[in-house]
């Protein structure tokens, strides 16, 4: 891109993002990633195949798109599954890890990716979307963490294949920190999963796990296409980002890919903002 463009606020073009050069930092690696058939996860799975792990894609409704990602997968002649399996039910979560076992024989790194919103006025807000909100944020990152963690102990660290017993990268929120109105199911649920991850790698760090947190801005994906499909809605949004483009899913691709590596080795607890500079209180840059 040429710089001078850069100097024109309002004519900034959307971004091409280059391709990640193959470099196999995942070889001989199982990762599982849930909620892998759409946006972030999707693009997650993608991108820890093409460094050379075997993905388990998790998915919980529609059969044909967690396909066509195990397909993109094979077709690149990386090695893939497709499970499903909803992650806020205990029965089926274990009988995912169960089959992930029995087909790669272990896992090396756990992405807990799926998430949704269930948006209301709290005055508003009923306790089944409270707890839908909740049980799959909050408490699949915990039943997926826990069958991972139950796996990395038994076998431990296998150092031809990585300096960690195993890897559990969550994909959280901005708002795990940036209070939310109107969502505030979701921004508990993200709070939650901050202190959930960054205890639980204090605890299992003398294992050789490790914990880390990405958490996303504002990424194109299905989840909140009413903040970027319009003309309007993209400019009202970019008063949020500093950066002023919206995020792709292969942003966060990218992030997970390094969290997942040794290259990270000796990160563990953090919560990892990929946001285009959200947290940085944009409002202040010319106010305050
Ligand atoms: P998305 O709607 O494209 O993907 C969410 C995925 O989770 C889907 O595949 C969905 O089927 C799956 N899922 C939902 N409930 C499930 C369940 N019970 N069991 C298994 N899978 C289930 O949206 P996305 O933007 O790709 O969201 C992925 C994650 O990123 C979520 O945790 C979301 O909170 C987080 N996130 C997204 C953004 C963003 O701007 N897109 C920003 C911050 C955080």
């Amino acid at each position: 891109m040429n710089p001078e463009q850069h100097n024109n606020l309002d004519t900034l073009p959307d971004v091409v993002m280059p391709e990640c050069p193959q470099r196999n930092l995942l070889r001989g690696q199982k990762a599982l990633v849930t909620g892998a058939n759409s946006g972030i996860g999707r693009s997650v799975a993608l991108y820890l195949a093409k460094e050379g792990a075997d993905v388990v894609v998790n998915y919980v409704f529609d059969d044909a798109s967690a396909k066509e990602v195990v397909d993109e997968i094979k077709r690149k002649g990386g090695h893939a599954i497709a499970i499903k399996a909803d992650v806020s039910n205990e029965t089926e979560v274990q009988s995912m890890f169960a089959s992930m076992l029995e087909e790669f024989g272990t896992i090396d790194i756990l992405v807990n990716n799926a998430g949704l919103q269930s948006d209301a006025a709290f005055d508003e807000m009923t306790l089944e979307q409270w707890n839908k909100v909740i049980n799959v944020n909050l408490t699949g990152q915990f039943l997926c963490a826990r069958e991972a963690i139950r796996e990395f102990k038994r076998r431990g660290v296998i150092s031809e294949i990585s300096c960690a017993a195993g890897k559990i990268i969550s994909i959280s929120s901005v708002h795990e920190v940036i209070p939310w109105g109107g969502h505030v199911n979701y921004a508990a649920s993200k709070g939650g999963v901050m202190l959930m991850n960054k205890s639980l790698a204090q605890e299992v760090a003398p294992y050789r796990i490790r914990v880390n947190s990405v958490c996303p801005g504002a990424i194109r994906t299905p989840i909140n296409r009413t903040a970027w499909e319009t003309p309007e809605a993209y400019d009202d949004l970019m008063k949020l980002i500093p950066y002023n483009r919206i995020g792709e899913p292969v942003d966060i691709g990218r992030a997970v890919v390094w969290l997942a590596s040794d290259d990270s080795d000796y990160i563990n607890g953090i919560s990892l903002f990929v946001d285009g500079g959200m947290t940085l209180y944009p409002g202040f840059a010319e106010g305050g």
